[in-house]
């Protein structure tokens, strides 16, 4: 949240826009422009040195026409309703783009993890999981990480989920570590998502992907994951990634000449994901503000990290070389930025579909769960790939043949999949 953008309206807006170039029936309209239920609740945690706090949850399902929802759940201190209602909406259009039979849903708690030690970011999953147990489940609505969560979490999670239902239940969150009902590759799986979209995009736009240069935000779960894939599946170059640092309460840029090694920094990289910024001086980078990514130049830029990113504010930052933005975060972009992009001709890769490898390696994790049996790596990354490029080809072919933005393709694309569910089913 940039303290200027509504995401929740944002979402709307973009929405609405092509909820009027569909010409959608506007009664139809209304039933997607909200969430279906939400649910918020207050969980009281017992603090190791005996202290209660009580932590705000949340969990948005906004439409399951397609199947169960499906979701990750973001522990952040400035979580917010609206912030859930976003994502849970932007989850639909994900899961009907990516073409898995799935809903939308979100969750989250306002906390900073990082604050939390080991045993009360357990009493915490659990407490979610008590709160929500009997609106979840592997028919219901399926959750997962997302910022702030982890695969560990993800496993408390289930456990107490199985214990409350008196039944072994993989099959109710994704995401989970492996050994423990999780699939080989979803760690992977966002950021090589979003390379498989970059590498049909340069196909499409004829780029030879070994001359490029990408600067990347953050160095979370999406974007360390892009950074390898773009250099060792494209053989592309990475100018840049950014980080938030957790003892200087900012973030950092982090770029080499001769562009970064992701592999280096993973290693002088803490479990929240700050980088040691004087080991990383050592070894030869330069250390600039949070923001410096966006000014960098690249042919390709991937925000990586949090919503409202690139804004009315900095969009004009964007060097005349970038050619692709490849939104591997949920929301990077405002209405305004696109406007930018728009008329500079840039060719944006929209989140719910540059970013969809994730929640489609957790249909994959649920698949394996329902059949308990197990699929290898390359089994897995190679049907990933396949998901990503059919759906990155469907909403390429809806732009071309509407002659729409990027964006505006991948709802086309989306809606029109969610509302003929609804309409098979009776709803509308
Ligand atoms: N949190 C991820 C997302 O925003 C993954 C969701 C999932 O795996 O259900 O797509």
């Amino acid at each position: 949240m940039t303290g200027t953008v509504n995401e929740f309206e944002m979402a709307q807006r973009q929405f609405d826009h092509v909820a009027k170039l569909l010409n959608l029936d506007p009664q139809i309209a209304e039933v997607l422009r909200w969430p279906m239920r939400e649910y918020t609740f207050r969980i009281p945690v017992r603090m190791d040195d005996g202290s209660l706090r009580v932590f705000q949850g949340f969990r948005v399902q906004h439409n399951d026409a397609r199947g169960p929802n499906k979701g990750g759940i973001r522990f952040h201190p400035a979580e917010t309703l609206d912030m859930v209602r976003a994502l849970a909406t932007w989850m639909t259009w994900k899961c009907a783009v990516a073409d898995i039979p799935l809903g939308g849903s979100k969750g989250g708690v306002i906390v900073d993890p990082a604050t939390l030690s080991t045993t009360e970011k357990e009493r915490l999953c659990r407490g979610w999981v008590q709160n929500m147990w009997k609106n979840i489940g592997p028919r219901q609505d399926v959750p997962a990480p997302d910022v702030g969560t982890t695969p560990q979490m993800m496993g408390w999670m289930m456990d107490e989920y199985s214990k409350l239902v008196g039944q072994y239940t993989p099959g109710v969150i994704t995401g989970k570590p492996l050994g423990g009902g999780g699939s080989l590759g979803r760690t992977e799986a966002t950021g090589y998502g979003v390379i498989y979209t970059v590498r049909e995009a340069m196909k499409h736009l004829k780029m030879d992907s070994k001359k490029t240069v990408a600067a990347m935000q953050g160095f979370g779960n999406v974007t360390r994951y892009a950074a390898i894939g773009f250099i060792e599946m494209l053989g592309g170059k990475v100018a840049c990634v950014s980080c938030w640092d957790r003892h200087d309460k900012c973030a950092y840029t982090y770029s080499k000449d001769g562009g970064i090694d992701p592999h280096f920094l993973l290693t002088i990289t803490d479990e929240y994901g700050t980088i040691d910024k004087a080991k990383a001086s050592k070894a030869g980078y330069t250390v600039e503000d949070g923001d410096a990514w966006i000014a960098k130049e690249a042919d390709v830029l991937m925000p990586g990290a949090l919503s409202g990113q690139i804004n009315a504010d900095n969009v004009k930052k964007i060097s005349k070389r970038v050619k692709i933005v490849a939104e591997g975060a949920n929301g990077p972009t405002t209405p305004e930025a696109d406007e930018y992009f728009k008329k500079n001709g840039i060719f944006d890769i929209p989140d719910f579909l540059c970013n969809a490898g994730g929640v489609t390696c957790s249909y994959f994790e649920s698949v394996q769960n329902d059949m308990n049996f197990y699929w290898t790596k390359e089994e897995v990354l190679e049907k990933l790939d396949t998901k990503m490029t059919q759906a990155f080809h469907a909403v390429l072919e809806m732009s071309e043949k509407e002659k729409v933005y990027m964006r505006d393709a991948a709802y086309m694309v989306a809606i029109d999949r969610v509302v003929r569910a609804m309409q098979l089913r009776g709803w509308v």
